[in-house]
Protein backbone atom coordinates (compact mmCIF):
# COMPACT_ATOMS: atom_id res chain seq x y z
CA UNK A 1 0.00 0.00 0.00
CA UNK A 2 1.19 3.41 -1.17
CA UNK A 3 1.89 5.52 2.23
CA UNK A 4 0.62 9.66 2.39
CA UNK A 5 2.26 10.12 5.26
CA UNK A 6 4.15 13.51 4.92
CA UNK A 7 0.81 15.01 4.00
CA UNK A 8 0.27 14.52 7.69
CA UNK A 9 0.00 17.98 8.58
CA UNK A 10 -1.82 19.45 5.21
CA UNK A 11 -4.37 16.05 5.64
CA UNK A 12 -5.25 16.65 9.27
CA UNK A 13 -5.90 20.51 9.00
CA UNK A 14 -7.97 19.53 5.48
CA UNK A 15 -10.11 17.09 7.16
CA UNK A 16 -10.43 19.36 10.90
CA UNK A 17 -11.68 22.48 8.25
CA UNK A 18 -13.79 20.32 5.63
CA UNK A 19 -15.37 17.65 8.60
CA UNK A 20 -15.49 18.88 11.80
CA UNK A 21 -17.98 16.06 12.62
CA UNK A 22 -15.49 13.65 12.63
CA UNK A 23 -13.27 14.93 15.66
CA UNK A 24 -16.82 14.99 17.59
CA UNK A 25 -17.50 11.25 16.28
CA UNK A 26 -13.89 10.21 17.41
CA UNK A 27 -13.29 11.90 20.52
CA UNK A 28 -16.88 10.48 21.44
CA UNK A 29 -16.02 6.86 20.11
CA UNK A 30 -12.24 7.10 21.75
CA UNK A 31 -13.50 8.41 25.15
CA UNK A 32 -16.16 5.82 25.66
CA UNK A 33 -13.54 3.29 24.84
CA UNK A 34 -11.21 4.61 27.19
CA UNK A 35 -13.68 4.84 30.48
CA UNK A 36 -14.28 1.28 29.30
CA UNK A 37 -10.33 0.53 29.27
CA UNK A 38 -9.88 2.65 32.61
CA UNK A 39 -12.75 0.82 34.06
CA UNK A 40 -11.76 -2.60 33.24
CA UNK A 41 -7.89 -1.88 34.40
CA UNK A 42 -8.70 -1.08 37.51
CA UNK A 43 -10.86 -4.54 38.06
CA UNK A 44 -7.41 -6.38 37.75
CA UNK A 45 -4.11 -5.60 39.02
CA UNK A 46 -3.21 -4.12 36.21
CA UNK A 47 0.38 -3.39 36.24
CA UNK A 48 1.04 -7.33 36.77
CA UNK A 49 -0.38 -8.08 33.94
CA UNK A 50 0.66 -5.63 32.19
CA UNK A 51 4.44 -6.48 33.12
CA UNK A 52 3.63 -10.38 32.55
CA UNK A 53 2.73 -9.67 28.72
CA UNK A 54 5.46 -7.16 28.52
CA UNK A 55 7.87 -10.19 29.61
CA UNK A 56 6.27 -13.08 27.42
CA UNK A 57 6.66 -10.88 24.06
CA UNK A 58 10.12 -9.73 24.90
CA UNK A 59 11.30 -13.40 25.38
CA UNK A 60 9.56 -14.37 22.22
CA UNK A 61 11.33 -11.53 20.46
CA UNK A 62 14.40 -12.37 21.71
CA UNK A 63 13.67 -15.99 20.64
CA UNK A 64 11.68 -15.00 17.56
CA UNK A 65 13.68 -17.33 14.96
CA UNK A 66 13.38 -20.10 17.62
CA UNK A 67 9.50 -19.63 17.71
CA UNK A 68 9.13 -19.30 14.29
CA UNK A 69 10.35 -22.71 13.75
CA UNK A 70 8.60 -24.42 16.38
CA UNK A 71 5.47 -22.61 14.80
CA UNK A 72 6.32 -23.60 11.32
CA UNK A 73 6.62 -27.39 12.25
CA UNK A 74 3.42 -27.31 14.41
CA UNK A 75 1.35 -25.82 11.60
CA UNK A 76 2.43 -28.54 9.55
CA UNK A 77 1.71 -31.26 11.88
CA UNK A 78 -1.85 -30.16 12.32
CA UNK A 79 -2.41 -29.84 8.39
CA UNK A 80 -2.05 -26.35 7.63
CA UNK A 81 0.64 -25.21 4.12
CA UNK A 82 2.60 -22.85 6.14
CA UNK A 83 4.35 -19.80 3.85
CA UNK A 84 6.80 -17.35 3.97
CA UNK A 85 6.41 -13.51 2.58
CA UNK A 86 9.83 -11.45 2.80
CA UNK A 87 7.24 -8.59 0.77
CA UNK A 88 3.91 -7.57 -0.18
CA UNK A 89 4.40 -9.30 -3.08
CA UNK A 90 5.70 -12.64 -2.10
CA UNK A 91 2.07 -12.72 -0.17
CA UNK A 92 0.38 -11.88 -2.91
CA UNK A 93 1.93 -14.89 -5.18
CA UNK A 94 0.28 -17.21 -2.50
CA UNK A 95 -2.83 -15.70 -2.77
CA UNK A 96 -2.86 -15.96 -6.61
CA UNK A 97 -2.04 -19.06 -6.56
CA UNK A 98 -5.25 -20.30 -4.16
CA UNK A 99 -7.46 -18.25 -6.48
CA UNK A 100 -6.02 -20.00 -9.41
CA UNK A 101 -6.05 -23.39 -7.88
CA UNK A 102 -9.53 -23.14 -6.33
CA UNK A 103 -11.45 -20.87 -9.28
CA UNK A 104 -12.15 -18.50 -6.40
CA UNK A 105 -14.63 -15.68 -7.74
CA UNK A 106 -15.78 -14.55 -4.11
CA UNK A 107 -14.03 -14.03 -0.93
CA UNK A 108 -15.21 -12.96 2.83
CA UNK A 109 -12.43 -11.04 4.53
CA UNK A 110 -12.31 -10.75 8.36
CA UNK A 111 -10.83 -7.78 9.83
CA UNK A 112 -7.63 -7.60 9.35
CA UNK A 113 -4.87 -4.51 9.86
CA UNK A 114 -1.92 -6.56 7.99
CA UNK A 115 -4.37 -7.49 5.02
CA UNK A 116 -4.66 -3.54 4.65
CA UNK A 117 -0.86 -3.33 5.16
CA UNK A 118 -0.32 -6.04 1.95
CA UNK A 119 -3.00 -4.37 0.12
CA UNK A 120 -5.28 -7.80 -0.32
CA UNK A 121 -8.36 -6.23 -1.05
CA UNK A 122 -6.84 -4.45 -4.49
CA UNK A 123 -5.02 -7.35 -5.48
CA UNK A 124 -8.02 -9.85 -5.18
CA UNK A 125 -9.78 -7.42 -6.96
CA UNK A 126 -7.78 -7.12 -9.88
CA UNK A 127 -7.87 -11.42 -10.12
CA UNK A 128 -11.79 -10.81 -10.77
CA UNK A 129 -12.41 -11.68 -7.26
CA UNK A 130 -15.08 -10.33 -5.59
CA UNK A 131 -14.13 -9.28 -1.94
CA UNK A 132 -16.64 -8.54 0.90
CA UNK A 133 -15.88 -7.03 4.30
CA UNK A 134 -17.53 -8.95 6.55
CA UNK A 135 -16.95 -7.04 9.89
CA UNK A 136 -19.32 -3.97 9.69
CA UNK A 137 -17.40 -1.24 10.38
CA UNK A 138 -14.98 -2.31 7.51
CA UNK A 139 -18.41 -3.10 5.34
CA UNK A 140 -19.20 0.34 5.93
CA UNK A 141 -15.92 1.59 5.18
CA UNK A 142 -15.75 -0.59 1.72
CA UNK A 143 -19.08 0.49 0.59
CA UNK A 144 -17.31 3.96 0.89
CA UNK A 145 -14.37 3.49 -0.57
CA UNK A 146 -12.31 4.59 2.91
CA UNK A 147 -9.60 3.37 4.46
CA UNK A 148 -10.14 2.57 8.39
CA UNK A 149 -9.93 5.19 11.04
CA UNK A 150 -9.39 3.17 13.69
CA UNK A 151 -7.12 0.14 14.28
CA UNK A 152 -10.66 -1.53 16.77
CA UNK A 153 -12.98 0.65 15.19
CA UNK A 154 -12.30 1.30 11.64
CA UNK A 155 -15.46 3.72 11.10
CA UNK A 156 -15.98 5.58 13.94
CA UNK A 157 -15.20 8.72 12.08
CA UNK A 158 -18.99 7.66 11.00
CA UNK A 159 -22.02 9.67 12.08
CA UNK A 160 -25.41 7.60 12.23
CA UNK A 161 -26.65 10.15 9.91
CA UNK A 162 -23.80 9.53 7.38
CA UNK A 163 -24.67 5.44 7.82
CA UNK A 164 -28.22 6.28 7.18
CA UNK A 165 -27.57 8.42 3.90
CA UNK A 166 -25.24 6.03 2.75
CA UNK A 167 -27.71 2.58 2.90
CA UNK A 168 -30.36 5.10 1.87
CA UNK A 169 -28.42 5.55 -1.19
CA UNK A 170 -27.08 1.98 -2.19
CA UNK A 171 -30.17 -0.08 -0.67
CA UNK A 172 -32.82 2.03 -0.93
CA UNK A 173 -33.45 2.30 3.47
CA UNK A 174 -35.47 4.85 4.85
CA UNK A 175 -33.28 7.93 5.81
CA UNK A 176 -33.90 7.85 9.56
CA UNK A 177 -33.47 3.79 9.40
CA UNK A 178 -32.56 2.87 13.01
CA UNK A 179 -29.45 1.46 13.10
CA UNK A 180 -30.97 -2.23 14.49
CA UNK A 181 -32.36 -1.73 10.60
CA UNK A 182 -29.16 -0.93 8.91
CA UNK A 183 -27.36 -3.88 10.92
CA UNK A 184 -30.26 -6.06 9.12
CA UNK A 185 -29.70 -5.36 5.99
CA UNK A 186 -25.89 -5.63 6.30
CA UNK A 187 -26.13 -9.24 7.27
CA UNK A 188 -28.64 -10.17 4.51
CA UNK A 189 -25.75 -9.54 2.39
CA UNK A 190 -22.95 -10.81 3.77
CA UNK A 191 -24.91 -14.19 4.84
CA UNK A 192 -25.01 -15.05 1.94
CA UNK A 193 -21.59 -13.64 1.17
CA UNK A 194 -20.73 -16.15 3.58
CA UNK A 195 -22.44 -19.25 2.01
CA UNK A 196 -21.11 -18.57 -1.45
CA UNK A 197 -17.71 -17.51 -0.97
CA UNK A 198 -14.82 -20.11 -1.78
CA UNK A 199 -12.17 -18.40 0.05
CA UNK A 200 -12.18 -16.63 3.76
CA UNK A 201 -9.20 -14.11 4.78
CA UNK A 202 -8.34 -13.45 7.99
CA UNK A 203 -5.28 -12.01 10.38
CA UNK A 204 -4.72 -13.42 13.51
CA UNK A 205 -4.63 -11.90 17.17
CA UNK A 206 -1.68 -14.43 18.15
CA UNK A 207 -0.55 -17.70 16.19
CA UNK A 208 0.85 -20.07 19.30
CA UNK A 209 3.87 -21.98 18.56
CA UNK A 210 3.98 -24.61 20.76
CA UNK A 211 0.66 -25.90 19.43
CA UNK A 212 0.03 -24.25 16.37
CA UNK A 213 -3.14 -22.49 17.00
CA UNK A 214 -4.55 -19.44 15.22
CA UNK A 215 -6.27 -17.44 17.81
CA UNK A 216 -9.08 -14.83 16.88
CA UNK A 217 -11.22 -12.02 19.09
CA UNK A 218 -14.04 -10.57 17.58
CA UNK A 219 -17.45 -9.37 19.00
CA UNK A 220 -19.60 -9.75 15.76
CA UNK A 221 -19.20 -13.95 14.70
CA UNK A 222 -18.20 -12.85 11.35
CA UNK A 223 -14.98 -14.17 11.44
CA UNK A 224 -15.95 -17.82 12.42
CA UNK A 225 -17.89 -17.17 9.42
CA UNK A 226 -15.05 -16.21 7.26
CA UNK A 227 -13.08 -19.15 8.87
CA UNK A 228 -15.42 -21.75 8.50
CA UNK A 229 -17.93 -21.94 5.57
CA UNK A 230 -15.50 -21.57 2.82
CA UNK A 231 -13.55 -24.39 1.26
CA UNK A 232 -10.48 -22.28 1.98
CA UNK A 233 -8.80 -20.47 4.80
CA UNK A 234 -5.89 -18.08 4.07
CA UNK A 235 -4.16 -16.36 7.99
CA UNK A 236 -2.10 -13.52 7.16
CA UNK A 237 -0.23 -13.22 10.20
CA UNK A 238 2.69 -10.85 11.02
CA UNK A 239 5.74 -12.72 12.31
CA UNK A 240 5.19 -10.71 16.02
CA UNK A 241 1.86 -11.93 16.57
CA UNK A 242 3.58 -15.56 18.06
CA UNK A 243 2.80 -16.46 21.56
CA UNK A 244 5.27 -19.27 23.00
CA UNK A 245 2.74 -21.49 24.71
CA UNK A 246 -1.05 -22.28 24.50
CA UNK A 247 -1.30 -21.04 28.59
CA UNK A 248 0.09 -17.82 27.55
CA UNK A 249 -3.30 -17.22 26.15
CA UNK A 250 -4.91 -17.20 29.37
CA UNK A 251 -3.33 -14.06 30.09
CA UNK A 252 -2.90 -11.79 26.14
CA UNK A 253 -7.15 -12.92 25.45
CA UNK A 254 -8.51 -11.07 28.28
CA UNK A 255 -5.59 -8.36 28.37
CA UNK A 256 -6.13 -7.49 24.92
CA UNK A 257 -10.15 -7.40 25.36
CA UNK A 258 -9.87 -5.17 28.39
CA UNK A 259 -7.15 -2.99 26.54
CA UNK A 260 -9.01 -3.00 23.38
CA UNK A 261 -12.96 -2.06 24.72
CA UNK A 262 -13.31 -3.02 28.01
CA UNK A 263 -14.41 -6.18 27.67
CA UNK A 264 -13.05 -8.81 29.88
CA UNK A 265 -13.41 -11.04 27.17
CA UNK A 266 -14.06 -10.77 23.54
CA UNK A 267 -17.56 -12.14 22.69
CA UNK A 268 -16.29 -14.29 20.45
CA UNK A 269 -12.84 -16.25 20.43
CA UNK A 270 -12.02 -18.80 17.63
CA UNK A 271 -9.44 -20.80 18.09
CA UNK A 272 -8.02 -22.43 14.56
CA UNK A 273 -6.30 -25.90 14.82
CA UNK A 274 -6.40 -26.76 11.38
CA UNK A 275 -8.30 -27.97 8.15
CA UNK A 276 -11.51 -30.22 9.28
CA UNK A 277 -11.03 -33.75 9.88
CA UNK A 278 -12.44 -35.73 7.90
CA UNK A 279 -16.48 -36.00 8.82
CA UNK A 280 -15.94 -32.89 10.44
CA UNK A 281 -17.72 -29.22 9.30
CA UNK A 282 -14.53 -26.83 8.08
CA UNK A 283 -12.37 -25.50 5.28
CA UNK A 284 -10.95 -28.25 3.68
CA UNK A 285 -7.64 -26.23 3.16
CA UNK A 286 -5.81 -23.72 5.80
CA UNK A 287 -2.64 -21.71 4.88
CA UNK A 288 -0.95 -19.53 7.09
CA UNK A 289 0.94 -16.98 5.49
CA UNK A 290 4.09 -15.64 7.91
CA UNK A 291 4.68 -12.27 6.85
CA UNK A 292 8.07 -10.23 7.42
CA UNK A 293 7.62 -6.98 5.48
CA UNK A 294 10.46 -5.30 7.55
CA UNK A 295 9.55 -6.62 11.01
CA UNK A 296 13.10 -8.62 11.45
CA UNK A 297 14.89 -5.42 9.90
CA UNK A 298 12.78 -3.51 12.89
CA UNK A 299 13.75 -6.11 15.77
CA UNK A 300 17.80 -5.41 14.62
CA UNK A 301 16.88 -1.57 15.37
CA UNK A 302 18.26 -1.73 19.61
CA UNK A 303 16.96 1.76 19.58
CA UNK A 304 12.98 0.59 17.89
CA UNK A 305 12.43 -2.52 18.11
CA UNK A 306 10.33 -2.33 20.99
CA UNK A 307 7.34 -1.67 19.16
CA UNK A 308 7.02 -5.25 17.50
CA UNK A 309 5.27 -6.04 21.28
CA UNK A 310 1.97 -4.20 19.66
CA UNK A 311 -1.07 -6.29 20.44
CA UNK A 312 -3.09 -3.66 17.55
CA UNK A 313 -5.19 -3.36 20.70
CA UNK A 314 -5.85 0.68 19.93
CA UNK A 315 -5.89 1.81 23.60
CA UNK A 316 -2.84 4.28 22.50
CA UNK A 317 -4.86 5.85 19.82
CA UNK A 318 -7.92 6.01 22.37
CA UNK A 319 -5.68 7.65 25.11
CA UNK A 320 -4.25 10.20 22.72
CA UNK A 321 -5.63 14.05 22.10
CA UNK A 322 -3.97 14.23 18.80
CA UNK A 323 -5.56 11.12 17.13
CA UNK A 324 -9.16 12.09 18.76
CA UNK A 325 -8.97 15.23 17.08
CA UNK A 326 -9.09 13.85 13.10
CA UNK A 327 -9.57 10.08 13.78
CA UNK A 328 -6.69 8.16 11.30
CA UNK A 329 -6.80 8.91 7.90
CA UNK A 330 -4.54 12.06 8.13
CA UNK A 331 -1.99 9.84 9.24
CA UNK A 332 -1.93 7.90 5.23
CA UNK A 333 -0.96 5.02 6.45
CA UNK A 334 -2.64 1.56 7.79
CA UNK A 335 -1.76 2.00 11.31
CA UNK A 336 -2.46 5.50 12.62
CA UNK A 337 -2.41 7.46 15.77
CA UNK A 338 0.57 6.88 18.86
CA UNK A 339 0.93 3.53 17.45
CA UNK A 340 1.46 4.77 13.98
CA UNK A 341 3.87 7.29 14.95
CA UNK A 342 6.45 4.85 15.56
CA UNK A 343 5.57 1.54 13.60
CA UNK A 344 5.11 3.45 10.36
CA UNK A 345 9.01 4.80 10.15
CA UNK A 346 10.34 1.33 11.23
CA UNK A 347 7.83 -0.20 8.25
CA UNK A 348 8.02 2.25 5.50
CA UNK A 349 11.12 4.27 6.42
CA UNK A 350 11.73 7.68 7.92
CA UNK A 351 11.48 9.81 5.09
CA UNK A 352 8.19 8.42 4.08
CA UNK A 353 6.53 8.63 7.31
CA UNK A 354 9.17 11.94 8.48
CA UNK A 355 5.87 13.97 9.66
CA UNK A 356 4.21 11.85 11.66
CA UNK A 357 6.84 11.14 15.53
CA UNK A 358 5.47 14.69 15.85
CA UNK A 359 2.31 14.00 15.46
CA UNK A 360 2.21 14.07 19.35
CA UNK A 361 2.53 16.40 22.67
CA UNK A 362 4.26 13.64 24.83
CA UNK A 363 1.94 14.05 27.25
CA UNK A 364 2.79 9.93 27.81
CA UNK A 365 -1.14 8.85 28.01
CA UNK A 366 0.05 6.37 24.99
CA UNK A 367 2.25 4.14 27.73
CA UNK A 368 0.13 4.30 30.46
CA UNK A 369 -2.77 2.77 28.67
CA UNK A 370 -0.71 0.37 26.24
CA UNK A 371 -1.00 -3.66 27.97
CA UNK A 372 2.45 -4.27 26.73
CA UNK A 373 4.06 -1.58 28.13
CA UNK A 374 5.76 0.12 24.88
CA UNK A 375 7.58 2.87 26.30
CA UNK A 376 5.89 5.43 22.73
CA UNK A 377 7.15 8.67 23.96
CA UNK A 378 10.61 7.68 23.75
CA UNK A 379 10.47 6.07 20.57
CA UNK A 380 8.57 9.33 19.16
CA UNK A 381 11.96 11.07 20.60
CA UNK A 382 14.20 8.61 19.03
CA UNK A 383 12.25 9.28 15.55
CA UNK A 384 12.73 12.75 16.29
CA UNK A 385 16.72 12.54 16.77
CA UNK A 386 17.01 10.72 13.58
CA UNK A 387 14.89 13.27 11.63
CA UNK A 388 17.27 15.90 12.32
CA UNK A 389 20.09 14.10 12.06
CA UNK A 390 18.89 12.95 8.76
CA UNK A 391 18.13 16.62 7.72
CA UNK A 392 14.31 15.55 7.22
CA UNK A 393 13.43 18.70 9.42
CA UNK A 394 12.69 21.79 7.39
CA UNK A 395 14.91 24.82 6.96
CA UNK A 396 13.37 27.29 9.16
CA UNK A 397 13.24 24.91 12.01
CA UNK A 398 16.98 24.25 11.69
CA UNK A 399 17.65 27.91 11.74
CA UNK A 400 15.55 28.72 14.69
CA UNK A 401 16.94 25.83 16.38
CA UNK A 402 20.49 27.17 15.58
CA UNK A 403 19.81 30.38 16.83
CA UNK A 404 18.02 29.11 20.21
CA UNK A 405 20.96 27.22 21.09
CA UNK A 406 23.08 30.59 20.46
CA UNK A 407 21.35 32.65 22.73
CA UNK A 408 21.00 30.08 25.22
CA UNK A 409 25.04 29.35 25.13
CA UNK A 410 25.02 32.69 25.89
CA UNK A 411 24.44 34.83 29.38
CA UNK A 412 25.15 38.33 27.06
CA UNK A 413 22.84 37.13 24.00
CA UNK A 414 20.13 35.78 26.84
CA UNK A 415 19.49 38.87 28.73
CA UNK A 416 19.73 40.97 25.55
CA UNK A 417 16.78 38.74 24.35
CA UNK A 418 14.63 38.33 27.06
CA UNK A 419 14.99 42.29 27.51
CA UNK A 420 13.61 43.05 24.03
CA UNK A 421 10.80 40.17 23.94
CA UNK A 422 9.27 41.00 26.87
CA UNK A 423 8.92 44.47 25.50
CA UNK A 424 7.27 42.94 22.58
CA UNK A 425 3.62 42.98 22.32
CA UNK A 426 2.77 39.66 21.66
CA UNK A 427 -0.91 39.77 20.71
CA UNK A 428 -2.37 36.68 18.70
CA UNK A 429 -0.88 35.59 15.26
CA UNK A 430 1.38 38.73 14.92
CA UNK A 431 4.01 36.81 14.27
CA UNK A 432 3.63 34.64 11.16
CA UNK A 433 5.44 31.34 12.68
CA UNK A 434 3.19 31.68 16.36
CA UNK A 435 -0.56 32.06 14.30
CA UNK A 436 -0.73 28.54 13.96
CA UNK A 437 0.29 28.18 17.72
CA UNK A 438 -1.67 30.57 19.28
CA UNK A 439 -4.92 30.22 17.45
CA UNK A 440 -7.00 28.73 19.94
CA UNK A 441 -5.29 29.96 22.81
CA UNK A 442 -5.39 33.07 25.08
CA UNK A 443 -2.47 35.89 24.34
CA UNK A 444 0.77 36.03 26.01
CA UNK A 445 1.62 38.03 28.53
CA UNK A 446 5.47 37.75 29.36
CA UNK A 447 6.54 38.06 32.75
CA UNK A 448 6.94 42.30 33.77
CA UNK A 449 10.81 40.00 35.36
CA UNK A 450 12.70 37.32 34.16
CA UNK A 451 13.43 34.84 35.94
CA UNK A 452 16.91 35.54 35.97
CA UNK A 453 16.03 38.79 38.31
CA UNK A 454 13.96 36.87 40.32
CA UNK A 455 15.60 33.90 40.83
CA UNK A 456 18.47 34.98 43.43
CA UNK A 457 15.45 36.47 45.25
CA UNK A 458 13.47 33.44 45.51
CA UNK A 459 16.67 31.68 46.64
CA UNK A 460 17.34 34.59 49.80
CA UNK A 461 13.88 33.88 50.58
CA UNK A 462 14.38 30.59 51.07
CA UNK A 463 17.48 30.20 52.85
CA UNK A 464 16.65 33.48 54.87
CA UNK A 465 13.19 31.58 55.90
S1 LIG B 1 1.10 0.31 21.09
FE1 LIG B 1 0.20 -0.69 22.88
S2 LIG B 1 -1.74 0.40 23.19
FE2 LIG B 1 -1.08 0.89 21.09
S3 LIG B 1 -2.10 -0.62 19.80
FE3 LIG B 1 -0.08 -1.47 20.34
S4 LIG B 1 -0.43 -2.71 22.17
FE4 LIG B 1 -2.22 -1.40 21.92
Amino acid sequence: MRAKARLYPKEAARLLRERPGVREAVTGATLHFERNRLRAYGEIDAEAWRDRAKAVKDHLLSHLDHYLELAERRLRENGVKVHWAETPEEAHRVLREVVARHGVRRAVKAKSMLTEELGINPLLESLGVEVLETDLGEYLIQLLGEPPSHIVGPAIHLSLAEIQRLFHARFGTPLDAPPEALAQVARKVLREAFLTAELGISGANFLVAETGTLALMENEGNIRLSTSLPRVHVALVGLEKLLPRFQDLALFLPLTARAATGQRLATFVSLIQGPAAPGEEGPEEVHVVLVDNGRTALLQDPEAWEVLRCLRCGACLNACPVYRQTGGHPYGYVYSGPIGAVLDPGLLGLEEAYPLPYASTLCGACQEACPVRIPIPKLLLTWRQRAVAEGLSPAWEKGAMAAFAKVMASPALYRLFSRGLRGLPLPQGLLPLLRAWSEGRGPLTPSPRPFHQIWPELKEERHGG
